[in-house]
């Protein structure tokens, strides 16, 4: 069996995908989205396709270590989102000619079903906000039985803000506390935006509503900075989504700066590199909360590595990136949780017609969502 073609879709704003078709007339699907370099990750995919095509699909590891080390120059996350995309298809390829869920081929399943998180934004402070985001919650609990949540502080965050902008939250926070009560897991999303100063004065504001996690307090550059927030907060710090490789991974482990990891699949080095980073965070007793904010495709591929990984915590599920018509059937969550895949490969059927659907919207993602502070200056988002 060879690689025969390698095509490429952009069928929703968030969600590129890319496709490899075997001489045999299987088909496998990765996903390749990443915000800010839309054009660069289908260059790239279209630069290695040039290696790939008449290659044996099932030479993963290969692959792999071919794409990540040949050219001399390693990673950056253009390379690491192509490679990612490419690996998944493999891996679909691989569980469909075998005939097995691929996380078959990645030991078996170490769970019986997948636990998930939802997004949970109450909005703003306003009654009108505070309607609509326990009506959200409502749906959310309804619909899949969700037991976590994730939510944010959202806006843009200066070195220091006065109590007002800090208390908003911190009553927004207590008030999602209130009505979902101690039975459910909350958790925050700080987007990388604070300094570890005002990271540490907010999480100790937000310390009594328990919170599961706050995900990246500070920016991913440097990990002291990170162990400074987690040293001094008394709940679990994570971050991840923006690392790759287990070389990125490294020093966070090495420096045990965090309670928890969150690798992308379509970022740290696809299927392949996100177990083998699980695999090293087990022995610091650290557990993976996969990020996934991007589409079905990359979320079915980290299904796959959550259901092999003895120290998986929790997936997140952005519902607005799923059930969007893009698979035929959509991953059903019941009582929070997903049951093993039990199709052959990545465990869904893509509708090629939706697929084949351009978007044609760039916007977002070169825009990369960020904006100004009020003298002008760039601010994170
Ligand atoms: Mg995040």
């Amino acid at each position: 069996m060879k690689i025969a073609r390698i095509d490429q879709f952009f069928p929703r704003r968030r969600t590129r995908l890319v496709k490899i078709t075997t001489d045999s007339g299987l088909v496998g699907w990765g996903e390749t989205t990443l915000e800010g370099k839309p054009k660069s990750t289908t260059a790239a995919v279209e630069e290695l396709a040039d290696y790939l095509i008449g290659k044996d699909p099932l030479r993963i590891e290969h692959h792999w270590q071919h794409i990540y080390r040949s050219a001399f120059y390693r990673g950056g996350n253009v390379l690491m989102t192509a490679l990612s995309g490419i690996d998944q298809a493999l891996w679909d390829i691989a569980g469909k000619q075998y005939g097995v869920p691929t996380y078959q081929l990645l030991g078996g399943a170490a769970r019986d079903r997948i636990r998930v998180y939802a997004h949970w934004g109450i909005g703003s402070l306003a009654d009108e906000g505070k309607a609509r985001a326990k009506e959200r919650l409502e749906m959310l609990q309804k619909k899949g039985g969700y037991k976590a949540f994730k939510s944010g502080p959202g806006g843009k965050w200066r070195a220091h803000e006065p109590p007002a902008v800090i208390d908003a939250f911190v009553e927004r926070a207590y008030l999602m506390r209130e009505w979902v009560g101690p039975d459910v897991e909350i958790a925050f999303d700080f987007h990388g935006k604070m300094t570890p100063a005002l990271a540490i004065e907010i999480c100790h504001e937000i310390k009594g509503m328990r919170p599961m996690f706050v995900e990246e307090p500070v920016p991913q550059e440097n990990v002291d900075a990170l162990k400074l927030v987690s040293d001094h907060v008394p709940f679990p710090i994570a971050t991840g989504e923006r690392l790759l490789t287990r070389w990125g991974f490294r020093e966070i482990f090495e420096k045990q700066a965090v309670a928890y990891i969150q690798p992308d699949t379509s970022h740290v080095g696809g299927i392949t590199e996100l177990k083998k980073v699980a695999n090293i965070a087990e022995i610091y007793y650290m557990h993976i909360m996969p990020h996934c904010a991007i589409g079905p495709v990359a979320f079915s591929a980290s299904l796959q590595v959550d259901a092999v990984v003895p120290n998986f915590l929790i997936q997140e599920q952005v519902d607005s990136g799923l059930g969007d018509g893009l698979l035929k059937e959509d991953w059903q969550v019941k009582d929070g949780h997903i049951e093993l895949p039990k199709k052959p490969g990545l465990g869904f059927e893509i509708d090629e017609k939706e697929a084949e659907r351009d978007c044609g919207v760039y916007e977002e993602e070169l825009g990369g969502g960020f904006y100004y502070e009020s003298d002008g200056s760039v601010a994170d988002w």
